[in-house]
Order: C-alpha cells, then sequence, then structure tokens
C-alpha cells in the first residue's frame, strides 16, 4: 500500500489522538497539531513511532491563518504533501444559558470551531484539488450530535458551531465533489475525553450516559473507526454525508 499524509487538528488528546493512533496503523504518516498540551503531543508522537510508524506534531492554533499555513507548510516539507485531513480540533466552554454568554465566549468558540476548521479545509483544498494540479484527496469534519440536539441549558453557541460545520460539510462536499475531494463528516455523542472537564463537568458521560440507547458513552476509537473509513477508497462514492457515532441517540 503506498503511503498517505494526514494532517489531523487537535492530535494531542482525545478523539485527535486516537485518529492518529488509529492512521499510522494504516499506512497514513501523520501530522498533529497542538495547541498547548506539548507533552502529549509528543506522546502521540512517540507511541506511533515506538510502533513503527511516522508521526509530526506542531504548534499551531487553528483559529490562527498564520498558524494554519505554518501547519501545512510543515506537513508539506516533512511529510508530503496532505491526502487526508481531519478537521477535529473544538472547544466549549463552561455550560451556561445562552441568556448569560458574552461576546468573548462566542467568538473563541466559533474561532475555533468553525473559522478553524474553514481555514483548515482552505488548505487541503489548494493542494489535493484536481483542478489545481493535486491528486486529490479526503476531508472529515468531527462535528457534534449537539449540532442536532442543541445542547439547551449546557452550550448551544457549541451546538450552533457544530451546525455551521454540518452545512460547510454539505457546501464544501459539493464544491469539490468533482475535483478529486470526498468531504464527510462524523456527529460523536457522548465520548469519553477531557473536553467535558472544559465544559465544567469531568464526569459528564457517566451522568447522561442512560438517556442513550445503548446506555454507555462511546469510546474515542470508536470515532476514530468511523473516521477512518470515511477516508478509506471503501467509501469512494461517499461524500457530503454524516455518521452519527452516538450509541444510538
Ligand atoms: P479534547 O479531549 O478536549 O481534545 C481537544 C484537542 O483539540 C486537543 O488536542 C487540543 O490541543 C486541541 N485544540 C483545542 N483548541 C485548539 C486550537 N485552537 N487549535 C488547535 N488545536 C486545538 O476533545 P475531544 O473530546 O477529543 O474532541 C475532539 C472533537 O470532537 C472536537 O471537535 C469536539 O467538539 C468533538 N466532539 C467531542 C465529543 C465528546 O463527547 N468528547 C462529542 C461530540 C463532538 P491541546 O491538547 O494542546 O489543548
Amino acid at each position: 500500500m503506498t503511503r498517505k499524509v494526514m494532517v489531523i487538528t487537535g492530535g494531542s488528546r482525545g478523539i485527535g489522538a486516537a485518529t492518529a493512533q488509529l492512521a499510522a496503523t494504516r499506512d497514513y504518516a501523520v501530522c498533529i497539531s497542538y495547541v498547548r498540551n506539548r507533552d502529549a503531543a509528543d506522546e502521540v508522537v512517540r507511541a506511533i513511532e515506538n510502533s513503527g510508524g511516522e508521526a509530526i506534531a506542531v504548534q499551531a492554533d487553528v483559529s490562527s491563518q498564520e498558524d494554519v499555513i505554518k501547519l501545512f507548510e510543515a506537513a508539506d516539507n516533512t511529510l508530503g504533501t496532505v491526502d487526508a485531513l481531519v478537521n477535529n480540533a473544538g472547544i466549549l466552554e463552561h455550560q451556561m444559558r445562552v441568556e448569560d454568554m458574552d461576546a468573548g465566549r462566542l467568538a473563541r468558540i466559533f474561532a475555533t470551531n468553525v473559522t478553524g476548521s474553514f481555514l483548515c479545509a482552505r488548505e487541503a483544498v489548494r493542494r489535493m484539488s484536481t483542478a489545481r494540479g493535486g491528486k486529490g484527496g479526503g476531508i472529515v469534519n468531527v462535528s457534534s450530535i449537539a449540532a442536532r440536539l442543541g445542547a439547551p441549558g449546557e452550550y448551544v453557541d457549541y451546538a450552533a458551531s457544530k451546525a455551521a460545520i454540518d452545512a460547510m460539510t454539505i457546501g464544501l462536499a459539493q464544491e469539490v465533489a468533482a475535483e478529486g475531494i470526498r468531504v464527510n463528516a462524523v456527529r460523536p455523542g457522548v465520548i469519553y475525553t477531557e473536553i467535558h472537564a472544559s465544559g465544567g463537568e469531568p464526569g459528564r458521560v457517566d451522568r447522561v450516559k442512560d438517556a442513550v440507547p445503548m446506555k454507555r458513552g462511546g469510546d474515542a476509537v470508536e470515532v476514530a473507526n468511523a473516521i477512518l473509513w470515511l477516508l478509506s477508497d471503501q467509501a469512494s462514492y461517499t461524500t457530503g454525508s454524516f455518521i452519527n457515532v452516538t450509541g444510538g441517540r
């Protein structure tokens, strides 16, 4: 199998780290980005290298155009041109009602979750599009089932940012479908990662898991498996599509 190159934003922890490790077992050289947690990013790279894979970690805030350009240039120069992008980096903030949200919070959420995904998709399309001399590729956006449920009382802003990602997935998929690029998304449900602690409730998955038809939270690798399938040749006629990885919710 020919080695391919995958860029995964937010690959230092959680779903991004699980995706990086799985991708490395499927003949991808992996470029992960992180924003603050260098030790965790280095640990993911070390684990991949110890298993015989190839990976680099780049500090790049996805909400910064300059950083995103730097991220893709680092991948170009060290691993080669990107074949697959996973727009995974995402944040939420402490649970609150809409009436208590201020402009600063909204700007942070939309800058990382929406602008960041657009900027990374832009860099990927510029390299992948057959209309620009590229050889095609795949993009998977990590949305959330919150885009469908709205996350009332917790983070409607986050849910709205993920709904924007869903619209971007549909629109971009059609824009580049004839240029060799497939664009899809996964919508995870409640997955055991540290993101819930950043929302102020580390034990959130266990609190809500009984509302999940399967009566459990998901593991990051269960999301990674869906991402890797969407990027694989097995999904060759699938674009503008969504996989809910939610235990039935
Ligand atoms: P996580 O454990 O909190 O990890 C977040 C990752 O994103 C980290 O690698 C973090 O880097 C990185 N990151 C945060 N802000 C960034 C920025 N501005 N630029 C670049 N990287 C940034 O989160 P997770 O649960 O794995 O979530 C991954 C994705 O899945 C997110 O888009 C999230 O919305 C989505 N999701 C998660 C769940 C869930 O239940 N966990 C459910 C639905 C959707 P540092 O380590 O440097 O901070």
